[in-house]
């Protein structure tokens, strides 16, 4: 395993503004590139890292709150509920702090490491982290949604 650059807001906001591809194979590749998003959010100290934020343009996110460790392929949100105003930061983003407002219930389907369809019914932090690292896939980053900081 390895840990992994974070790409910064500060020096490479264009890359963080690109659009993500969906994953058309799962290989031993995306199962690596998955262990090192692991280990790179955990070494920074974070609950969410998305492949764009580590030099990778395709739709892989890892999340990982007390609810345990989510890795998702080629994620989306099939439903949202509810709205939550709580602070918002990103390893992108260092050292800075925002208010977003956020739905507060969320249901989402992606394809796990094994390739299996995988629904996440998520509410409060969970939810939030999962809308934060699906907007990343994007190109769109929780600077744009504050609405205080
Ligand atoms: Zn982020």
């Amino acid at each position: 395993m390895a840990i992994l650059k974070i790409v910064k807001k500060s020096t490479d906001e264009e890359f963080l503004r690109k659009k993500s591809r969906p994953v058309e194979q799962i290989t031993e590749r995306t199962k690596t590139l998955l262990d090192d998003m692991v280990e790179t959010m955990r070494h920074a100290n974070g609950c969410g890292l998305a492949a764009v934020q580590v030099g990778i343009l395709r739709r892989i996110v890892v999340i990982e709150t007390e609810e345990g460790l989510f890795e998702l392929i080629n994620p989306r949100i099939i439903a949202k509920s509810g709205e939550q105003e709580s602070e918002e930061g990103c390893l992108s983003v260092p050292g800075e702090w925002g208010i977003t407002r956020r739905p507060m219930n969320v249901t989402a389907r992606a394809l796990n490491r094994d390739g299996e369809e995988i629904e996440i019914v998520a509410s409060g932090l969970l939810a939030k982290a999962i809308c934060h690292e699906l907007d990343h896939l994007d190109g769109i980053l929780y600077t744009d949604k504050v609405i205080k900081k």
